[in-house]
């Protein structure tokens, strides 16, 4: 681990980057240099799950390609309106039992969920909490303490997992104070931050936020969340730099999602980027049946397939487990294909 710096320029530009997200598709297309009409954009599916994307996001969209992949990704489309069986608005399972008390989402053994902040940088199209009651899980104070209780009370939970929304949309100040609160309970030992800032806003990594979540005695793994190699550029990869030096570990999951990263060929290439910016690949999931994302879904038969053709391709490190995650069940569900044939 090395020292982290006291300020650097960038400190505060995130939170202006979060602020100027584009929200508009003419803005959107404008940015793009294309036709509003060929966006495709639709105003149902935008007051369903607004549409937000940051600009560095954008910036590494291809202008004038309205087929994008990670322009797929953000864009409310009409695709979304279609009505689809078996597509719900709490696909896993999230509320009710495994919701105990607000902030806390308690499924699986040795391990909880904290939802820190009740927003992130881009909605993503596809997200298994696009329905979600963030209204319900935002922590007054006492709640607050009500959660940090809930973990002290547990002697079997180890790991806490912060999610959100992003909980990197949480302030520098907000998770150093929750860090000194968990670094406090001596049954935690591990802090996993579920996260897509670094990704779609790399300057969020400041010395401020390494200083907020790396303490003595607590390891930190970060799951970074990208889908397609177009996603990982070189700002991405001084991010992770950033990250690791500080000590935190790092990871990658993704969603198979159709006309995103359906490839072998673009998987590997995702898998390669990540390996680069020292990030792993960890996970490769099946899309959770979220009412709006029917049309992302890959079948069960295809992402054995893709993940088979991978590990021909590629080295077993860059071959993320396939998993998926069902309401009611105490893990995820591995579907990895088992070798040979
Ligand atoms: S960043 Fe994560 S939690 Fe937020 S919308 Fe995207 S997938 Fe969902």
């Amino acid at each position: 681990m090395t020292l982290i710096p006291l300020q650097t320029k960038a400190d505060d530009s995130w939170q202006q980057q979060l602020r100027d997200a584009i929200r508009s598709p003419a803005e959107l297309a404008a940015a793009l240099g294309l036709e509003p009409s060929r966006l495709g954009f639709s105003a149902q599916a935008d007051d369903d799950f607004a549409m937000k994307v940051p600009r560095a996001f954008v910036g590494r969209m291809q202008p004038g390609d309205a087929d994008d992949p990670l322009l797929r990704q953000v864009l409310a489309g009409s695709a979304e309106n279609a009505p689809h069986p078996g597509y719900s608005d709490d696909p896993v399972g999230e509320t009710g039992a495994a919701n105990p008390v607000p902030g806390i989402i308690h499924k699986y053994h040795g391990r909880l969920l904290m939802t820190v902040a009740s927003g992130c940088a881009v909605n993503c199209r596809y997200c298994f909490r696009r329905h979600f009651p963030y209204g319900e899980n935002q922590l007054s104070r006492r709640e607050w303490q009500d959660a940090i209780a809930y973990i002290r009370a547990d002697t079997s939970i180890t790991e806490v997992i912060l999610s959100g929304g992003d909980p990197l949309v949480a302030r520098d100040d907000t998770l150093s104070a929750l860090m000194d609160a968990l670094a406090a309970v001596p049954h935690v030992t591990t802090l996993r931050i579920h996260t897509r800032l670094p990704v779609v806003i790399p300057d969020r990594v400041t010395p401020g936020l390494l200083r907020a979540i790396c303490r003595p005695g607590i390891a930190t793994v970060m799951v970074l969340h990208s889908n397609h190699p177009n996603e990982v550029d070189t700002t991405v990869a001084a991010a992770a730099g950033r990250l690791r030096e500080a000590g935190v570990t790092l990871l990658n999951q993704s969603v198979l999602l159709t006309g995103v990263n359906d490839s072998a060929d673009t998987l590997s290439r995702l898998s390669s980027a990540l390996f680069g910016a020292g990030v792993l690949p960890y996970y490769v999931h099946l899309l959770d049946r979220v009412r709006g994302a029917a049309h992302f879904a890959v079948d069960e038969t295809r992402a054995r397939e893709l993940v088979g053709e991978l590990a021909v391709r590629c080295p077993g490190y860059f071959v993320p487990r396939l998993v998926r995650e069902s309401s009611g069940e105490g893990s995820k569900r591995e579907l990895t294909p088992r070798y040979p044939y």
